[in-house]
């Protein structure tokens, strides 16, 4: 048996010679452009060589196909090439925290909701910069991050990995977040590509939606995001958008995303969303991901060489793919900057997630000043299981946190369980805060109601944790609190009237108790410092200052959709028994907040709202051209931040979101705000003419004050333009 010192000399010699390979195949080429680079490479290249870089292989032994050597357990994984130089590529999960399945211990971040809820693109930078730094740390060097999919149905089971249904909010939070996770040489992708906004029968459905509508509205999020974090790659999607599978869809890969946006990077398939060797790589299709073991057969490798042997592919299409995967791994710096593995810094890493919690956090009800709780007060602690950890969303981004997964009922046994609770319990945080005010904190379970109604009888305060799971591959039916919990709300409500409600979760729900309780607090999934956040939030250490990025319907019947069919069902299940695979966007680009203005509904709680300790006051906005201004001024003895949202309503058209700026503001300080429109916002897409088209005239611009019937609005001449896509 070798000796220990023999195997670490000989490990640090094969990695010395690994480096001097590498270092020797570009000493002469770091300071060039990646596309330069890419092309030098290539010209050492066979086309053995440039098939492999597009197909990967699972990183995890699964369905009988062993994993790779060295794939750490990864999501896809492309094995180095030492003669070429080619560092491995290996992924892993996604962007809410590095996501293994198999292992546990990284920092989850709050859900995407809550990101987006803060509308800080310091979150969002601080947030990649985080989950980037782990991956490095762990030793993945492509994060599967950047889902900007539009939340346009709050039932959706995926809401909670992206940011909202507003395209401008989702683009550029999502946007943020993926040139920070690259800004420490980390490849990112954004995802899943497009109209990918249901999970029923994902695998098979048809999103089918109108050319201009789709331009001003799911695309327009990806558009923004591009733009802003140049991921390295695009993940094309499960779903078909207008009949046909995304991943062989010339019109969204090549036509759009190449031609129109001139997209440098790589577009990836889904695990098992690759179906075709020449119609995909055709259609723009560059890698296949984990084609080993989850695609029906492999479509790209051997079948693709057949393809280019047999001239139903050009080699010049290999080329490209090779091409724009090399010149992606050059831009994110794979090449010069290997990871190393090394311990995480849990306690910093920690505080970000905390931090990003505590801003998007969002007040939804303080009926006389129930909140921030006063000292010296009986605080009765329900259900949700707050003396354990709060809850995470199901499915392949969900991280199995540093301490392990505390949940009390793991629930399913199949790919998108367990169910995981992070061990930061607001409870305990709780305590920690409130036994030096003179409070004493107890705890109910919940689950016998009749206790915890008890329980709330004899407190000051009674605050109920109630939580909802969402996870991959299943939609909700509907927006009723499972297991019961509004019986155990309405009971504890009836009991004491000083009640806050804490959620934690995916699908706003109906609220029948709203008028019967004092407080509503909306902590979403709250991370691995969302019991600290929580608790922070609720005793007035962190003054609440998230608003929604998605409106809360009162119910079901104000949606477009009032049904979904099959919603509930696993989505493979739900494939076997939807007749229709087709799902109608008949609402257009009317998203979320536009749909409930063009049918005059008013939700429980619309996109942007969210209360404060303090108190803002919001001039009425100006206008001059593309530059709108505001005045806010906190008019309270509290400092707080406040969100100040800019909407313009175009002739004939409803409100759209065209800027903001998040503002802290001193007690009794004030401030001027300013945002730019980016003219895509008010414009519609002319498909005749392929232009944007920003329609001219009067425009109202508005801005609210925490509730959008409190609106402050001037208008303004507005010219007519013309923009190339
Ligand atoms: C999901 C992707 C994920 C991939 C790899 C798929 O099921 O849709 O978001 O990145 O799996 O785990």
């Amino acid at each position: 048996m070798q000796s220990t010192r023999f195997r670490t000399a000989r490990r640090a010699w094969l990695v010395c010679a690994a480096l001097g390979a590498a270092a020797h195949a570009q000493a002469a080429t770091t300071t060039q452009p990646p596309d330069q680079r890419a092309d030098a490479l290539l010209q050492r290249m066979s086309l053995q060589d440039k098939l492999r870089l597009a197909l990967t292989a699972n990183g995890t032994t699964a369905y009988g196909v062993a994993a790779p050597p060295k794939a750490l357990n990864s999501a896809a994984y492309l094995a180095p090439d030492a003669r070429l130089g080619i560092p491995a590529v290996i992924e892993t999960n996604a962007g809410l925290g590095v996501a293994r399945r198999y292992d546990t211990g990284a920092t989850a971040l709050p859900s995407g909701s809550a990101l987006a809820a803060s509308w800080s693109l310091d979150v969002a930078r601080h947030s990649g910069t985080m989950i980037a730094r782990e991956a490095r740390a762990l030793g993945f060097n492509l994060l599967l991050a950047g889902d900007v999919n539009l939340a346009r149905d709050p039932r959706a089971g995926r809401n909670f990995e992206a940011a909202g249904e507003d395209p401008l909010l989702a683009g550029r939070i999502v946007g943020t977040m993926v040139a920070a996770v690259q800004d420490q040489h980390v490849l990112s992708t954004i995802k899943h590509f497009a109209v990918n906004d249901f999970e029923t029968a994902r695998m098979l459905a048809s999103s089918q939606i109108a050319e201009d509508a789709m331009r001003e509205s799911d695309l327009l999020a990806f558009e923004y995001a591009i733009e802003i974090g140049h991921p390295g790659a695009i993940m094309a999607s499960y779903n078909r958008v207008n009949d046909t599978y995304t991943a062989e869809n010339t019109h969204l890969l090549t036509d759009i995303l190449k031609h129109d946006w001139h997209y440098p990077g790589f577009v990836m398939g889904d695990w098992g969303g690759t179906h075709s060797t020449a119609r995909a790589a055709l259609a723009g299709l560059d890698q296949e991901s984990a084609g080993t073991a989850y695609d029906s057969r492999h479509f790209f490798g051997a079948p693709l060489a057949r393809a280019v042997a047999d001239g139903t592919v050009p080699a010049a299409r290999v080329n490209d793919m090779a091409h724009r995967i090399l010149r992606a791994m050059f831009d994110a710096g794979l090449f010069d900057h290997p990871v190393q593995r090394a311990p995480l810094d849990i306690q910093a890493d920690r505080a970000i997630a905390r931090d990003a919690e505590e801003k998007g956090i969002v007040l939804l009800r303080n009926e006389n000043g129930v909140l921030p709780l006063r000292p010296g007060q009986r605080i009765a602690v329900i259900g949700g299981h707050a003396d354990i950890g709060v809850l995470a969303g199901g499915g392949s981004s969900n991280v199995i946190p540093v301490g392990g997964n505390v949940a009390p009922d793991p629930g399913p046994k199949v790919w998108y369980g367990p169910k995981t609770y992070d061990p930061d319990a607001p409870l305990a945080w709780l305590r920690t805060l409130e036994a030096p005010r003179g409070s004493t904190v107890t705890f109910t379970p919940g689950t016998d109601i009749a206790t915890a109604a008890q329980a709330a009888g004899t407190s000051d305060v009674a605050i109920v944790f109630v939580t909802q799971w969402s996870h991959e591959g299943m939609d909700s039916p509907n927006l009723t609190l499972p297991d019961d919990q509004d019986r155990l709300i309405e009971a504890v409500a009836r009991a004491n009237p000083r009640t806050i409600v804490v959620l934690e979760n995916n699908v706003p729900p109906a609220m029948p108790w709203l008028n019967t309780v004092a407080g509503v607090v909306e902590a979403w999934y709250p991370g691995s410092g969302g019991g600290e956040a929580i608790a922070r939030v609720l005793d007035g250490a962190v003054n609440p200052s998230g608003r929604l990025p998605l409106t809360f319907p009162v119910n079901e019947a104000q949606l477009p959709r009032p049904e979904i069919p099959g919603a509930g069902l696993d989505d493979a299940v739900a494939i076997q028994l939807k007749q229709d695979q087709n799902v109608f966007y008949d609402e257009g680009a009317d998203v979320g907040y536009r749909w409930f203005e063009r049918a005059s509904l008013t939700p429980q709680f619309p996109f942007g709202f969210g209360l404060s300790y303090s108190e803002f006051r919001v001039s009425a906005p100006t206008a001059h051209g593309l530059r709108l201004g505001a005045h806010v001024a906190n008019l309270s003895d509290r400092a707080g931040a406040t969100v100040v949202q800019f909407y313009a309503t175009p002739p004939g058209g409803v409100a759209r979101l065209v800027g903001w700026q998040r503002v802290e503001l001193a007690a009794h300080a004030q401030a001027d705000v300013t945002a730019t429109m980016d003219p895509r916002s008010v414009a519609r897409f002319d498909v005749a003419h392929h232009a944007w088209q920003v329609p001219g005239g009067t425009y109202r611009y508005s801005v609210f004050q925490s509730t959008r019937d409190q609106a402050v609005s001037t208008t303004a001449p507005l010219s007519a333009r013309r923009i190339a896509p």
